[in-house]
């Protein structure tokens, strides 16, 4: 669930239009913020509570968690449900933008500008305790240097250079492995011009052991 704060100002606009959807119980699109005017769609997003108290509507990402019990009350697979369903529908594009916005929709190892093709790859998975879906976490990357990435064929070292695993380096064949992985190697990364939202080097480390060790 997301809280949405009544506009300020008279009490129309934009408070009656989302009044109106829930009576109705008609889908909206919220724009989450990501970054100073830029924003990830969230859709479809249903109002279901207006609080006129504390003067804020709320949001379900997903109808499914209406269905659940209290936060309070919940289960420990309802809880986990709920932060799944979540993550998926809330946090995962906003950091796919976020990542996008800061490699401008570049892949960090070839350079490719062409967002269909692009993934917002964790360094380290979301599976794991450090795999925070943030932007120092995350890398812009196109599909086979994702696929690589995930499968330690491809490495990054902690100075930001590109490592092409030494088993793919001997072999031959067409011009996917010799220009898109060999051509690769030693390769300087594709990185966001704010400090802030490269890469944090103890995850790249700890990434690239992985791959040392692979
Ligand atoms: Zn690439």
């Amino acid at each position: 669930m997301l809280r949405y704060h009544y506009q300020s100002g008279p009490a129309g606009g934009k408070n009656v239009k989302l009044r109106r959807a829930m009576e109705l119980g008609l889908p909206v699109i919220r724009f989450h913020k990501v970054a100073p005017n830029a924003y990830a769609p969230i859709y479809p997003v249903y109002v279901v509570a207006d609080d006129v108290q504390s003067r804020e509507f709320t949001l379900a990402v997903d109808l499914s968690l209406q269905a659940l019990p209290a936060i309070a009350m919940r289960s420990e697979i309802e809880r986990r449900y709920a932060e799944r369903v979540v993550m998926q529908r809330v946090h995962q594009p906003a950091f796919r933008a976020r990542v996008m916005l800061a490699y401008e929709t570049r892949c960090a190892v070839c350079v490719l500008k062409k967002a269909p093709l692009l993934d917002a790859a964790h360094i380290i998975g979301d599976s794991d305790d450090m795999g925070d879906a943030i932007i120092t976490n995350g890398l812009s990357l196109c599909k086979i240097h994702h696929a690589a990435y995930d499968q330690n064929l491809l490495g990054i070292t902690p100075d930001f250079r590109v490592k092409i695993n030494s088993s793919l380096l001997d072999e031959i064949d067409g011009p996917m492995l010799r220009h898109g992985l060999q051509e690769m190697n030693g390769r300087e990364l594709w990185l966001p011009k704010a400090a802030s939202d490269r890469p944090d080097i103890q995850r790249i480390a700890f990434r690239y052991d992985q791959f040392l060790a692979s």
